[in-house]
């Protein structure tokens, strides 16, 4: 086969939210590219699953990710405008919380640092939530959410149109860097490349068994809840939401009623817990049915903060997070390849609103050794 005998200048293993984005990145510049999926991205046996992504920049985990957001924003911008279409639906997202939860103050501090609009807001604006007299609601307008399932199938488009080469269904077996270059075999053939680039999401600690004890892969459950009057949850109405509650650790959150792309059907108002969720130790295996106890925090923050707005019976999705020990990505090149094969895993519950960002990133490293792109936090090296 033709496409066995040539050399790319870069394979990307995984098509998946980062692994398109690099495809994207690396095929606007030139590159020749190979991508890999063992799936059919989108699909819903990775982390992408799910309908919707929530996208912000008053990043409360830490104000470090904020330069990079501000780089995935414009990425977010470029696509729409590639592809003619509103990817990135800004609804402007609400935070609720006590003053000095994380949340509230993490996003404060973001806000200060960077310059990031975020105002204060009167909860009786939104009749829906009933949290408690001293909660903080802050109003950051300029967020919303992606259709991960749009936004992936866009870049992978886009990474087509600049050449880049795509096989779905064909899992990556293994690779090796020998005599200056790589071998990629899977199940369907051998493929050579100058550089590497792995972006195997949950799958991440199999193709690189060097990273393998600090990814912990879990499953999360989604939930749909109908709501008794829909035109209070619909999109134009309700902004995305986050809201800490300091019974459970982590926080909840949710969107308005998204209509499918398909034909505008509508699922309900999706809502979730980003919590530790249930550890996965087989990620090739079916992922099991969502048990009942999994939604107790749902059921009681549904219970809790919008009392008999919805109806009782929930429908109910799951999704896997790849955990990196203390929550933050990492995105690095293997070290004793040359800086042949750089990866970006550990995406941890909260990635796919980088992907463009990431894909540039991925794009520098690859073909120049270094970006200007601020990523020296996330380097595997906090570990050593
Ligand atoms: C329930 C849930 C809610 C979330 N909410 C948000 C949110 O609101 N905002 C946000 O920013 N992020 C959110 N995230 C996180 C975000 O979706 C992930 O961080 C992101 O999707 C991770 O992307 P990835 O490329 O690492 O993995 P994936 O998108 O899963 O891609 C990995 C790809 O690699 C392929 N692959 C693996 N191994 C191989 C192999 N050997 N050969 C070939 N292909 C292979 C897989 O088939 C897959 O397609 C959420 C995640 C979940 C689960």
């Amino acid at each position: 086969m033709a496409m066995e005998n040539s050399c790319f200048d870069a394979i990307v293993i995984g098509l998946g939210s980062m692994g398109s984005a690099a495809c994207w990145r690396l095929a606007q510049r030139g590159a020749k590219v190979l991508g890999l999926d063992t799936f059919s991205p989108p699909h819903r046996r990775g982390s992408h699953g799910g309908d919707s992504r929530i996208v912000r920049l008053a990043y409360f985990e830490h104000p470090d990710y904020v330069p990079l957001l501000q780089k995935a924003y414009q990425g977010w911008d470029e696509l729409a405008e590639w592809k003619g279409i509103a990817v990135f639906e800004r609804t402007g997202l609400l935070y609720f919380g006590p003053t000095h939860h994380p949340l509230i103050s993490g996003a404060l501090e973001s806000s200060r640092l960077y310059s990031v609009p975020i105002e204060r807001a009167s909860v009786t604006n939104y009749p829906l939530f009933h949290v408690p007299h001293d909660y903080c609601c802050l109003l950051e307008r300029n967020a919303g959410f992606v259709r991960p399932d749009l936004a992936i199938q866009a870049m992978l488009e886009a990474a087509q149109q600049y050449g880049s080469q795509h096989r779905t269904q064909e899992r990556v077996l293994e690779w090796k860097h020998e005599r200056g270059e790589i071998r990629v075999n899977t199940e369907r053939g051998i493929y050579r490349a100058k550089k590497l680039i792995v972006t195997a999401g949950a799958w991440g600690g199999s193709v690189l068994a060097q990273l393998k004890a600090q990814l912990q892969v879990s499953l999360q459950t989604l939930v749909w809840a109908k709501a008794k009057n829909p035109a209070q949850v619909a999109v134009g109405t309700l902004p995305c939401w986050t809201l800490a509650d300091e019974q459970y650790p982590g926080i909840f959150y949710g969107f308005p009623a998204i209509p499918s792309m398909v034909d505008g059907s509508i699922r309900g108002f999706k809502l979730a817990h980003h919590a530790p969720g249930i550890t996965v130790t087989d990620v090739d295996r079916e992922d099991p049915v969502p048990q009942p106890d999994s939604l107790a925090s749902v059921r009681d923050i549904l219970d809790r903060y919008f009392p008999n707005q919805f109806e009782d019976e929930l429908e109910v999705e799951t999704c896997r997070y790849t955990n990196s020990p203390d929550g933050d990505f990492i995105i690095d090149s293997l070290p004793d390849t040359n800086q042949s094969v750089v990866y970006a895993l550990g995406f941890s519950g909260h990635g796919f609103k980088f992907a463009p960002a990431i894909g540039e990133v991925l794009a520098d490293l690859a073909l120049a050794g270094e970006t200007q792109i601020p990523i020296g936090f996330l380097s595997a090296g906090r570990f050593r």
